[in-house]
């Protein structure tokens, strides 16, 4: 039976959980920020896209205060009402943090692990007990609670780092890559407990390289490249305003010159991005006269999606390594 998610503190919670505008970080002559702003209204999931290297990783440590923003150009950055560089402290005790590596204590088993980390918050012993009793329990970790984290599979571990930045009842969730290299049905059981967070009105702020993670969990998806901002909106309708909904892949690379060719319709856009021959349009109908030219297993023929929004903007695919 689905129990939902009864944890999260709601008591405090402000309506917008990050205000940020103009933040730039430079590593020596390496922009990795370079003058992003955004808004994250509170109980949203709110995404950052973009390829490796875009800077999601380095905006998220700026948020949790474990990274320093420039101080010039001057900008400004507001997590749950406090500035992460005047009060890391209360950030702290206000948010959970995923990081990209699982840094759990190989030494100690699960639940030691987690016992270990509730004293950081203070947490009396028994009220940590509950807490963690029911946390394994959210994420269905419960048979493993004295098991040793070499014993995990990459799956579970993530799931324990969730359950650890949850001891705190946070008010808002950061997660970086949180399904980076786990496989997908794994990925769904992340995206699933996500989603039962959010609705108890925890703000979840994630990166993500994964088009459809962004697609399916984020309300609001902020896409990066290079350090800075491409787009930002709902993810269906970043599709809708942006681009044709239909797009006809050509699989085999020896076909799209000739393919190319037959195309003289002015409503069909031609795209080559990444070595992939894409035709995009407003309508099947319009596919038709090249779809006739091709036998099943040369193309695909679906709905365009974010990666296709980032191949228009930028001509690269969200993959590729910088
Ligand atoms: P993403 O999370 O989108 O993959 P990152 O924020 O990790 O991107 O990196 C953005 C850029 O900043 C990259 O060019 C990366 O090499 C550089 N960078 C990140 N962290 C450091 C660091 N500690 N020292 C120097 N350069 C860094």
């Amino acid at each position: 039976m689905d129990k939902g998610v009864w944890f999260v503190n709601k008591i405090g919670m402000p309506k917008t959980a990050i205000t940020a505008s103009n933040i730039y970080k430079s590593y020596e002559d390496n922009l990795a920020v370079s003058g992003v702003g955004f808004t994250v209204p509170g109980a949203t999931c709110f995404g950052f896209l973009g390829p490796n290297g875009a800077g999601k990783s380095t905006l998220m440590k700026i948020i949790y205060g474990r990274t320093r923003r420039d101080a010039y150009p001057k900008g400004n950055l507001s997590v749950l009402g406090w500035d992460p560089q005047q009060n890391e402290l209360a950030i702290k005790y206000r948010a959970g943090v995923v990081s990209q590596d699982n840094n759990l204590d190989q030494e100690l088993n699960v639940v030691q692990n987690l016992e270990i980390y509730s004293r950081f918050y203070d947490i009396a012993p028994d009220e940590a007990g509950k807490r963690i009793d029911e946390l394994l329990d959210f994420m269905e970790l419960t048979e493993k609670r004295n098991a040793p984290i070499r014993s995990l599979s990459g799956g579970m571990m993530r799931r324990l780092v969730m359950v650890r930045a949850l001891l705190n009842r946070p008010q808002l969730l950061i997660l970086d890559e949180p399904t980076t290299g786990l496989d997908p049905q794994v990925r769904h059981v992340i995206w699933d407990k996500l989603r039962k967070l959010k609705k108890d009105g925890i703000t979840i702020l994630l990166t993500t390289h994964y088009m459809e993670e962004a697609y399916q969990i984020c309300d609001h998806v902020f896409i990066m490249d290079k350090g800075k901002k491409v787009m930002e909106g709902k993810p269906q309708e970043l599709i809708n305003q942006n681009i044709e909904p239909y797009v006809l892949e050509i699989i085999h690379p020896e076909l799209v010159d000739s393919l190319f060719e037959i195309v003289d319709s002015t409503s069909i856009r031609k795209d080559r991005s990444a070595g992939v021959g894409r035709l995009y349009a407003d309508s099947i109908k319009e596919l038709e006269t090249v779809l006739n030219h091709l036998n099943p297993g040369d193309f695909y023929l679906r709905q365009s999606n974010l990666e296709d929004l980032f191949f228009k903007a930028t001509g690269r695919n969200l993959n590729e390594k910088q």
